[in-house]
């Protein structure tokens, strides 16, 4: 093993300032990176040094070659590369491996694979873990699409082969909807991915998003976290994700757990990494995809497990073994994580800039804060909207729901708008405190829908089924 003494963290926000954090309790070094609008941003304060890298606000984050120089003319022996921005792209690694740096992650090959959702899918058949029935790889045409789609039956989903964070998944009722949709999804990916390469699945009804968090380290050593249940979505992005699930049982975190392992050995998985799968109403759960990245909500993960996970993810790069058995992995309590976005719920999600005139955020027992901003600190409009994350953890469900209501309530964001007002209206749901909730809560319910302005296909059926849901009283 050798001992890093310093690290490049290729990313801002709030997850560059955990990665420092988790460097400052290993007692490494680091080195920030930032572009001009950034120039405030507190992961420059708190990191050891901090460089310029540009121009403009988003390409120094993305410049691969002039990050890879700046960590070797620092000294710096890593580099970790947060979620977002560089984090999926194989070609990081490789430049990494051929100039001597360490790249804080899986390998470029694994990158490479898991980041193309057709072929993981492929591999994940192929090793017997469940898998969203769809096309066997992308769809080319409208009529091999229509075809596909009759063959598994509707809904159906068009998914971008590349996509992430939400974006280009487009659900479709019937033929005439998915050859309207069909070439709209494929110049969509092309836009946001390059890639316009799409697929369909049978599009899951009333599901569950469940992931489970898996280490690998260098030396075949596998072990799984357990899960989190991201169900809380809007337009399929999460706002809120829990640990444990309160669905699974005993056994089927079991058998999930080890096919998360099955998962990860198929692709010679090094370091953390996330699996995704769909789970039904009679809890067929199915692989969706892997994340091959630290992920936004590992805090519910790490505080209902007590494993640092960003740390570990630093000691398997510098070559330690994992010294955690799958045996004694337990999780204690519940964790609740709430992401707090600049943006007006008010006006269909619009992001909020400007000068924050006044902040404090909430504390007290079972409260962390994994933030970005301050008081005077100014939200510019180049970036991801997540200005920080709320988590909270409890011995049971309802104090950890309660816990959540009052941290929210306590909050004070000034001279933007966020989405603390509609986080506090999800936890304060009666439905939410019982475990009643799928990826559709925020859709179905009318009172959250009232702040969007736009309305998407899904809006008017559900608008109609709780409307005579509501006559009825049922
Ligand atoms: P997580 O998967 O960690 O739960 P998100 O899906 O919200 O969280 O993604 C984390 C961040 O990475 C977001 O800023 C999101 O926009 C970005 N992101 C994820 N996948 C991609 C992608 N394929 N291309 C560009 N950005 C992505
Ligand atoms: P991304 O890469 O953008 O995160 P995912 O494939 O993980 O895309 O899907 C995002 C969300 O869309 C999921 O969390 C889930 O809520 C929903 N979703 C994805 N696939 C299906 C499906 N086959 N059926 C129902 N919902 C799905
Ligand atoms: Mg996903």
């Amino acid at each position: 093993m050798k001992r890093f003494k310093k690290v490049l963290i290729a990313n801002r926000g709030e997850i560059a300032s955990r990665v420092i954090r988790a460097c400052k309790e290993l007692g490494i070094k680091t080195v920030a990176i930032y572009s001009e609008a950034d120039s405030q941003a507190l992961h420059v304060k708190k990191a050891d040094e901090s460089y310029l890298v540009g121009p403009g606000p988003i390409s120094g984050y993305l410049n691969i070659n002039r990050i890879v120089d700046l960590a070797i003319n620092t000294g710096a022996d890593a580099i970790h590369p947060g979620y977002g921005f560089l984090s999926e792209n194989p070609k990081f690694p490789e430049v990494c491996e051929k100039r001597g740096i360490i790249f804080i992650g899986p390998s470029s090959k694994t990158i490479a694979m898991m980041g193309d959702k057709i072929e993981s899918k492929k591999l994940m058949r192929s090793v017997g873990v469940p898998v969203v029935e769809g096309s066997e790889g992308g769809v080319g045409s409208e009529e091999e699409a229509v075809l596909t789609a009759n063959k598994i039956g509707y809904p159906v989903m068009i998914k971008a082969s590349a996509g992430g964070g939400g974006k280009g998944i487009r659900i479709c009722f019937n033929d005439a909807e998915l050859i309207k949709n069909f070439s709209l999804s494929r110049s969509e990916a092309e836009k946001a991915f390059g890639n316009p390469e799409v697929f369909i699945e049978k599009y899951i009804e009333k599901p569950h998003h469940i992931e489970f968090q898996v280490l690998a380290d260098n030396y075949g050593n596998i072990i799984h976290l357990g899960e989190r249940d991201c169900s809380i979505q809007r337009r399929h992005q999460k706002l809120i994700e829990i640990a444990p699930s309160l669905i699974l049982n005993d056994e089927l975190r079991k058998r999930m757990g080890e096919s998360s392992i099955k998962a990860a050995k198929a692709c010679n998985y090094r370091n953390a990494g996330t699996i995704e799968y769909i789970v039904d109403k009679n809890l067929n759960y199915y692989f969706m995809e892997m994340n091959t990245r630290i992920q936004v909500e590992h805090p519910v993960t790490e505080i209902v497990t007590g494993v640092d996970i960003v740390g570990e993810q630093i000691q398997i790069a510098m070559g330690k073994e994992l010294d955690i058995k799958q045996e004694e992995v337990s999780m204690r309590g519940y964790a609740i994580e709430c992401r707090i976005n600049a943006e007006n719920p008010r006006k269909n999600f619009i992001p909020s800039t400007g000068k924050i005139t006044a902040y404090y955020s909430p504390g007290g027992i079972g409260v962390r804060i994994d933030g970005a901003v301050y008081k005077d600190y100014v939200i510019q409009p180049f970036y991801d909207s997540m200005i920080a994350k709320l988590t909270v953890s409890g011995r049971t469900w309802e104090e950890t729901v309660r816990r959540a209501q009052r941290a929210l309530d306590e909050y004070v964001v000034k001279g933007i708008k966020s989405t603390i007002p509609f986080q506090l209206k999800i936890v304060q749901d009666e439905d939410f405190l019982k475990g009643n909730f799928d990826t559709h809560f925020i859709d179905e319910r009318l009172y959250l829908r009232d702040y969007k302005l736009q309305k998407d296909p899904f809006d008017k059926i559900l608008a109609i089924s709780a409307a005579i849901s509501a006559y009825y009283g049922i």
